[in-house]
C-alpha cells in the first residue's frame, strides 16, 4: 500500500528500529511507547485490520503468536511478562490501518484495561 506508514518502514522508506524480521514479519519499537517495552508486531503483507484478512491469510497471525516470546526475549522481558494487544477498529482506537499487534512490558500493567 502505498501511502501506508508500515508498509513504509517495511520497505525502509521511513526508518524504525527493528527488533526482528524474517520473510513474513517484522518487529520494530513503537515510536510513542507506552511502556518500557513496547514493540509492534506486523506481517509485511498489508491487511488493515483483523477484520480484513481473508480467511487464506490468516495464517500469518499464528507465525506472529508463535515468535513473539522470541522477541519478548530479545527485548528482555520474556520471563517477567508482556501483553500483547491488537486493535480492531474504531472503539479499540486502532489509528494505524496495518493490522499490528502491540507487545508491551517491562512495568506492572493494569487489568482489566480502562
Ligand atoms: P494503534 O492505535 O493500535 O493503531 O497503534 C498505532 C501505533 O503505531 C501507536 O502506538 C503509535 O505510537 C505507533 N506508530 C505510529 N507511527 C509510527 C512509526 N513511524 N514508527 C513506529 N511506531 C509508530
Ligand atoms: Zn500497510
Amino acid at each position: 500500500m502505498a501511502n501506508c506508514v508500515f508498509c513504509k518502514i517495511i520497505r525502509k522508506e521511513i526508518p524504525a528500529k527493528a527488533v526482528y524480521e524474517d520473510a513474513d514479519i517484522l518487529a520494530f519499537d513503537d515510536i510513542n511507547p507506552k511502556a518500557p517495552v513496547h514493540v509492534l508486531i506486523i506481517p509485511k503483507e498489508h491487511f488493515a485490520s483483523l477484520n480484513e484478512i481473508a480467511e487464506d491469510k490468516r495464517e500469518v497471525l499464528a507465525r506472529i503468536l508463535i515468535k513473539a516470546p522470541e522477541i519478548a526475549r530479545l527485548k528482555g522481558v520474556r520471563s517477567s511478562g508482556y501483553r500483547l494487544v491488537l486493535n480492531t477498529a474504531r472503539d479499540s482506537g486502532q489509528e494505524i490501518l496495518h493490522i499490528h499487534f502491540h507487545l508491551l512490558g517491562g512495568r506492572r500493567m493494569a487489568w482489566p484495561p480502562g
